[in-house]
């Protein structure tokens, strides 16, 4: 993606996101930028672990760290807590992007484009301002909360399915499944993905890779 040259964003950095992405990487400088969709812990509590490690990998290359407007008061917050006067030891910049609703930039190769979903923080039930960043994508990551029905501010699996029919995504990556709903509901699930008409759909498993 973003032309010949490998380029490496993270999306959100939960709890255990530092831990599975180390399985992996062992270049400290190898990612680009970070980007943090809202501040649940299930989507930035990871970030003290994660740059604590490519500081004592090394890492000298700068971070960009995308994400809603106070996005560098919540992360410097999260830091302090984790390690206190951390921040003032690392040897690589951390270069903040806030950013709004209909909001666009270039960087780590790639143009991004921002629209407000719905949720009490927001990243949740699709809105006409996400639905039309996600026409004719190759592929689209979005949550899906409950599997059938709906909870305040979360999408519900038909409603992803039919958002990614609509758009025309190539491939369609349901994350966020409520973890009593994936494991209760597994059946009701794998039939309205196979009846779903989308070929390209499919629930990431931790560590999974996907070519585009
Ligand atoms: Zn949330
Ligand atoms: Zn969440």
């Amino acid at each position: 993606m973003g032309g010949s040259k490998k380029h490496y964003i993270l999306l959100d950095c939960g709890f255990t996101t530092p831990h599975r992405y180390f399985a992996d990487c062992f270049d400290p400088d190898q990612l680009e930028a970070l980007w943090i969709s809202h501040f649940h812990g299930d989507h930035f509590f990871g970030v003290p672990l994660l740059l604590l490690r490519f500081w004592e990998m090394g890492r000298v290359k700068p971070l960009l760290l995308a994400g809603p407007d106070g996005l560098r008061e919540k992360i410097e917050m999260a830091l302090d807590l984790a390690y206190p006067s951390f921040l003032g030891k690392l040897r690589y910049a951390l270069e903040y992007r806030e950013l709004e609703d209909g909001d666009s930039f270039q960087g780590a190769g790639f143009l991004w484009q921002v629209a407000a979903t719905e949720h009490s923080q927001p990243d949740g039930r699709y809105t006409v301002g996400s639905a039309n960043l996600a026409k004719g994508c190759t592929l689209m990551v979005h949550e899906a909360y409950r599997v059938a029905g709906q909870t305040a501010n979360h999408g519900s699996l038909a409603e992803c399915l039919a958002l990614a029919r609509q758009a025309g995504c190539e491939k369609l990556a349901i994350v966020h499944v409520a973890h009593y709903e994936r494991e209760r509901k597994s059946g009701e699930l794998r039939r309205l993905l196979g009846e779903s008409g989308l070929p390209g759909v499919f629930l990431p498993e931790p560590g999974e890779s996907l070519d585009l």
